[in-house]
């Protein structure tokens, strides 16, 4: 039994996310997505919140298990989990750099490792953080994010520039 982990904020989950964990669902035999908490500075929907977009976008898949990841080192909660490889997602050599010193740093605690999947070329811009900004200005996000998730934000922003 392979376990995979792909941790993240999902605020909110994107297009993009989704085919990472449904690509990782067809390497591995279980897949967890491991949902973190807000910072210090919060995000823009609550832990449940984001739960339930994952839920929502997931159930066809009984292989995904969603779950919150508690206040702790990722790779103590991989550990706990007896999970094999963590799995992420590459848009372009900014992720690289972000996630290079993660994965070394993962693996010097754990030995365990990283594994990166690239982006679906049509999703390399997709960030939830540019959603964010399309849905504040009430932009079209239909092609980047699920109906649930587009209503959702749709009822957050309920007024032009508001922010969250
Ligand atoms: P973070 O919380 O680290 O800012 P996210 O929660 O947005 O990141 O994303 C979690 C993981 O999903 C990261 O590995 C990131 O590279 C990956 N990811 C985010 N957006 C995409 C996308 N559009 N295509 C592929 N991978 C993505």
């Amino acid at each position: 039994m392979s376990i995979a982990l792909t941790p993240g904020s999902f605020d909110p989950v994107t297009r993009g996310h989704l085919a990472i964990i449904r690509r990782a669902a067809t390497i591995f035999d279980t897949v967890i997505v491991a949902v973190a908490q807000n910072s210090s500075k919060g995000g823009t929907f609550s832990l449940s919140e984001r739960i339930s977009f994952l839920e929502d976008a997931l159930h066809d898949l009984p292989s995904i298990q969603i779950k919150e990841v508690p206040r702790q080192l990722l790779v103590e909660f991989a550990r706990d989990e007896k999970v094999d490889v963590i799995v992420k997602g590459l848009r372009g050599a900014t992720d690289f750099d972000y996630e290079l010193p993660m994965a070394l740093a993962n693996r010097q605690l754990s030995g365990i490792e990283t594994i990166f999947l690239p982006a679906e070329s049509h999703f390399s811009h997709l960030s939830s953080s540019l959603v964010r900004e399309i849905a504040r200005y009430h932009g079209d996000v239909s092609l980047f994010v699920t109906p649930f998730v587009e209503q959702a934000l749709r009822e957050k922003f309920v007024s032009p520039g508001i922010s969250q």
